[in-house]
């Protein structure tokens, strides 16, 4: 339990959930409690499935349980074959019994391998332990945003901003593969030791969804758009919802619907009951709100078209490093629209299509070479 709040908190927790005080001490006091006690270390902490140490699949050897969530368990562990470390999320028991569910799993995680952005968490493999599914990906060794949230509140505004482009950048990526989040929340945000976003969880919810039969309604209620609560197809718009809740919830420190059900976070967001991004912090830069709002439209196709055009309409935005952020290739027309207005412009339209056709025609030589070799 919190010292402050006495709240419930997991063993593991550097911080408490509900007040966000930190818990290092009295992580440490557990410890060493469960070190002097006679009794077995389960009887105290919180170990989850595997207990530190344990080796599983003659391969990874677990440090300690990361924490628990909508699909299971995750752990962080050793790959001693690679020599690096990883986090291995297990999935439900109840999914065992189902070869349909294991299958769209298997395509979930083909799926999300494709995906290679820094800013996205890599999935490497998926497992089988004692008779369980588990999925290695790579680890992140920092904190959750809902966590940081918590605890700091609202960021600062610049870092608020570097964080915002880069959800974008990560989200433009996985979109680009045909991928979507369909979960995507400040716990799915994670935030490493450098300040660097990792997405988690990309196409997993979605597995989900399928799972429950339940059309478009799973995930977090508080951060589903109104068409995913209504039961319809969840697209790419219905990503930028939630993203549009993500950055609602960076600039102010606070969740732009409150509600606990399904039927009192549609009621919220069809009266459109949200407090104004200004009205909680007093000197935001307007473009954020006006960025925020569009995110958060009722109807899809008033929502900006991809995350890449959020990032660009962000204060100091700039549609060309958002591109380049997201891996794709500028379009020339793009390229042009960066320079200064001028005669230049058709130059350097020109020049980079050039640059665009002499990459292909090298990958392309590349390519034939792999072949002949
Ligand atoms: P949630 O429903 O909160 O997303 P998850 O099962 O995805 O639950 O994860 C539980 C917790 O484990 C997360 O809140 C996060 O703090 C931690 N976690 C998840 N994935 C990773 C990872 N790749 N590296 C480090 N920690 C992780
Ligand atoms: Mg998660």
């Amino acid at each position: 339990h919190c010292p402050s709040c006495s709240a419930e908190v997991q063993s593991t927790a550097r911080f408490c959930d509900s007040c966000g005080t930190d818990l290092s001490d009295l992580t440490a006091a557990v410890s060493q409690a469960a070190s002097e006690s006679s009794l077995p270390h389960s009887s105290l902490l919180d170990q989850g499935r595997f207990a530190p140490g344990t080796l599983l699949d003659e391969r990874y050897r677990v440090v300690g349980l990361l924490g628990r969530g909508g699909m299971g368990e995750v752990y962080r562990a050793d790959d001693l074959k690679l020599g690096q470390s990883v986090a291995l999320k297990f999935l439900p028991t109840e999914m065992e019994q189902d070869q349909v569910r294991l299958n769209l799993l298997l395509n979930e995680v083909r799926l999300a391998r494709q995906v290679s952005h820094p800013n996205v968490c890599r999935v490497y493999d998926i497992g089988q332990i004692e008779g369980a599914h588990f999925m290695a990906m790579e680890y992140v060794d920092g904190e959750d945003l809902a966590s940081l949230l918590r605890r700091i509140g609202r960021l600062p505004h610049e870092k608020a901003l570097e964080i915002s482009r880069q959800i974008c950048a990560g989200i433009a990526a996985a979109h680009e593969q045909g991928i979507l989040h369909r979960d995507l929340k400040p716990a799915n945000v994670m935030v490493d030791g450098r300040g660097r976003v990792k997405l988690t969880d990309f196409g997993l919810s979605g597995l989900a969804t399928r799972i429950e039969g339940e059309d478009a309604r799973v995930g977090t209620p508080a951060y589903m758009s109104p068409e995913q609560l209504s039961g319809r197809e969840a697209t790419q718009s219905s990503d930028i919802y939630a993203l549009g809740l993500v950055l609602y919830e960076i600039f102010t420190g606070k969740r732009a619907f409150g509600g606990k059900s399904i039927a009192e976070i549609a009621q919220a967001q069809q009266q459109s009951s949200l407090t104004s991004l200004s009205s909680l912090v007093t000197d935001i830069d307007e473009t954020v709100e006006r960025v925020v709002l569009r995110c958060l439209e009722m109807e899809p196709t008033s929502r900006p078209t991809s995350a890449l055009a959020v990032a660009a309409a962000l204060p100091g935005g700039d549609p060309l490093a958002a591109a380049l952020a997201a891996g794709e290739t500028p379009s020339p027309e793009m390229v042009a629209d960066a320079v200064a207005p001028g005669s230049v412009k058709p130059l350097i339209a020109i020049a980079a299509l050039g640059v665009i056709i002499a990459s292909l025609v090298l990958s392309f030589a590349g390519s034939v070479r792999d072949d002949f070799y």
